[in-house]
């Protein structure tokens, strides 16, 4: 099958994915000190990334919609709900994300103007690129924190620790721990020849098509996954498999794990899943997409990354600038 383009390794093509391209040190080894999280936290270093009702703030400019992080001063009580969680630092800034109530959100969006708090998910759409795994990380931890409020064994309340990283069972008797969790999921670009292998969920915006994907189950290898989830959505029976790059994906809590298959033959169709299948080559792929017959998933999404590198591949021409051509991401009318 056509291999992934190698001459970059796979590190680097994980961190063109949305959500992964910004590294932050997370210090790890500093999360118990808790002198240490104090002193970070009260130095003029910090930065606070707010979360309200789940809700990271943004701010919206015509180049697009980035992260905004506040500093130590703009926002009084920074624990007004819970300790506020260490997520690393750039070598300048210790990071800190924070939940916010209603009144503290009133306060910054007055001294912040141009920002608003925006669902993560609907920002990516149109999101510069810079920061949004701050956002992300920040997002995913609050999203288990408070997902996680009891013991799930004896039903008591769980308290925070190390630096938001940690649960621990309030009751001593118990005292369970449970970390961080996300659930793996795979996401697939079947091919078998020149042609590619796209599915429309009846869920999924109008003409929307895109690659196959599904939550990897207990008991299973990344690899089972891919075979059960493509013959589960397409009825496609796969040949070979090769991993391509990852990426981190908080809505809620999932990490996505990018594959390309190839398909032992074009036998497939429609299922619950998918109300469609269909196979293209780049040839239709690129008339179907200037005759708005299809619309592609968003840049920011694996899947698109997936798609694109394919075409590249194929044609040697650029899948993002044709679809900008073709009117956006979601449809045309100005409408992204
Ligand atoms: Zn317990």
């Amino acid at each position: 099958m056509a291999q992934p383009d190698l001459s970059i390794d796979r590190v680097t093509r994980s961190r063109r994915n949305l959500f992964a391209s910004v590294r932050l040190d997370r210090l790890a080894e500093y999360r118990d000190d808790e002198s240490w999280v104090e002193q970070a936290l009260n130095s003029n270093r910090a930065r606070f990334v707010p979360l309200w009702r789940n809700r990271s703030l943004l701010s919206v400019s015509a180049e697009g919609q980035t992260a905004v992080y506040l500093k130590p001063g703009e926002l009084d009580q920074p624990d007004s709900i819970q300790s506020p969680t260490l997520l690393g630092t750039d070598g300048k800034r210790y990071f800190f994300a924070v939940s916010i109530n209603d009144r503290q959100q009133e306060q910054v969006l007055a001294s912040h103007p141009e920002a608003q708090f925006i669902d993560l998910r609907v920002a990516s759409v149109d999101m510069d690129t810079k920061h949004a795994g701050v956002l992300a990380y920040a997002k995913a931890l609050h999203y288990w924190q408070y997902r996680h409020a009891f013991c799930g064994i004896c039903g008591s309340p769980n308290k925070l620790e190390s630096a938001g990283h940690k649960l621990v069972c309030s009751d001593p008797n118990c005292g369970r721990q449970s970390f961080p969790r996300i659930d793996p999921a795979i996401i697939v670009l079947v091919t078998q020849g020149d042609a590619c292998l796209l599915g429309r969920n009846a869920s999924w915006p109008a003409k929307r098509f895109s690659t196959l994907a599904g939550f990897v189950e207990p008991g299973e290898s990344l690899e089972d996954a891919v075979v059960r989830e493509v013959f589960e959505e397409a009825q496609v029976r796969l040949k070979s498999i090769v991993y391509v790059s990852s990426q981190p994906w908080p809505f809620p809590s999932s990490a996505m794990c990018g594959f390309y298959a190839e398909a032992e033959n074009r036998e497939s169709s429609s299922t619950d899943e998918m109300e469609e299948i269909i196979w293209l080559s780049a040839a239709e792929m690129t008339a179907a997409i200037l005759k708005d017959e299809i619309r592609l998933p968003p840049p920011v999404s694996i899947a698109f990354q997936l798609i694109a590198d394919w075409y590249q591949r194929q044609c040697g021409a650029d899948l993002g600038s044709l679809t900008r051509k073709a009117g956006g991401w979601l449809g045309r009318k100005g409408i992204k």
